[in-house]
């Protein structure tokens, strides 16, 4: 039994989490450009960065740029999660997710899709997903980077910079902030890619949301982000469902008509939010632990102190001609010389910025070859 009590904490500790998550990644992504490669990136911090990579991965290939051994990690993960928790990712813990939530929050009486354009735009994110995957295994490269507005979004602290290369992905991140205010979750309905992959999954999931006979008020139906009418159904099957819990905490039924369950035994919704989140983040802990959740390039100096000197196909572009030729182990001149670079370039010199030296020299194409 769930009473009113609960449920107001169980409303108000799903925002406080989004909040923090939000807040917490937005400063992940400052020290990233601010510190450089020490810090994950955005890329290597998508679990959709995975599936991209899966191509080059399966082929005993080098990790798409700015990927690592991590991001296959997450990736798989995430597909485990989705089939234990269906979507509760995006419903309780995804960044972009929180987002949309609090910019929604402006306006409180939402636009109306009309229902036929609804289900057309919704299947917009699957095509996404079926195309990103293709491009991104046909021309080996995180492809679909300069159109995502979450990586605009991560790249807002560069400033003017991110009308540079992410401003196709500025531009779409605008809409989507605007559009969330008029319609609940706009770009999680009908945009990205990742809730695509989560809501198939989601169909084999334990995790459902259940009606019992009910007086029919239509509050669930009203609050769900998701605009799935959840008054007319006993199971919500919908792969649009994010197990928010917003409907069961809305629900004024007293006998606990509307229920989340697990494995079909009712959880309470506080117990349900704090348990997927504290799993998520400490099997990420568990798994950094066990050096299996590696996302960043390791320090200079722990890679000289081990002895275990890098292959040029983990290099980054974001790293020196001298420090590449220390992670690897070998003298300058053979560096040089390996890579193609003419020793007139100083070796200072980013290896992503060789080519304003060397042009036509491509980075990733040299590091992909050795
Ligand atoms: S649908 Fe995408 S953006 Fe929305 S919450 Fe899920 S993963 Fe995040
Ligand atoms: S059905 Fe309930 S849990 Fe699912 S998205 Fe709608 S409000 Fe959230």
């Amino acid at each position: 039994m769930i009473n009113n009590k609960e449920k107001t904490i169980a409303k108000y500790t799903r925002l406080i989490i989004l909040g923090l998550i939000l807040g917490g990644t937005m400063v992940i992504h400052y020290l990233h450009i601010s510190l450089g490669p020490r810090v994950p990136s955005v890329h290597a911090l998508c679990p959709l960065g995975g599936l991209e990579n899966l191509w080059a991965w399966i082929g005993g290939n080098a990790n798409l740029q700015k990927l690592f051994n991590g991001t296959m990690t997450l990736f798989f993960f995430m597909l485990i999660f989705a089939v234990v928790f269906g979507r509760a990712f995006c419903g309780n813990i995804c960044p972009f997710g929180a987002l949309q939530e609090f910019t929604g929050k402006i306006k409180k009486r939402k636009l109306a899709v009309p229902q036929k354009a609804d289900r057309i735009l919704r299947l917009l994110k699957y095509l996404i997903l079926v195309f990103i995957t293709v491009m991104a295994w046909i021309t080996a490269t995180i492809w679909i980077s300069p159109y995502d507005p979450y990586a605009a979004f991560a790249h807002i602290w560069t400033g003017t910079e991110i009308l540079g290369e992410y401003g196709v992905g500025f531009i779409i991140l605008v809409i989507v902030i605007v559009a969330s205010i008029f319609i609940d979750r706009f770009f999680c309905k009908y945009l990205c890619p990742a809730g695509a992959l989560y809501g198939i999954i989601s169909k084999i999931s334990p995790t459902k949301i259940k009606r019992s006979s009910c007086s029919m008020c239509g509050q669930c139906s009203k609050v769900c982000p998701m605009n799935i009418d959840v008054t007319k159904i006993d199971t919500v099957k919908s792969p649009e469902c994010i197990n928010c819990t917003q409907c069961v905490v809305k629900c004024p039924s007293k006998s606990n008509d509307l229920q989340i369950t697990f494995f079909k035994k009712a959880v309470k919704p506080f117990v349900f939010i704090v348990a997927s989140v504290l799993i998520f983040f400490g099997s990420l802990f568990i798994f950094h632990k066990a050096g299996i959740f590696q996302i960043t390039i390791p320090s200079l100096e722990s890679v000289m102190e081990s002895g275990n000197f890098l292959q040029i196909a983990d290099l980054r572009g974001s790293i020196s001609i001298q420090d590449g030729a220390e992670y690897v182990g070998m003298e300058l001149s053979d560096f040089y010389n390996l890579m193609e670079i003419p020793e007139t370039v100083p070796k200072e010199t980013l290896l992503r910025e060789v080519s304003s030296f060397v042009p036509g020299w491509d980075f990733h194409v040299i590091r992909n070859s050795r």
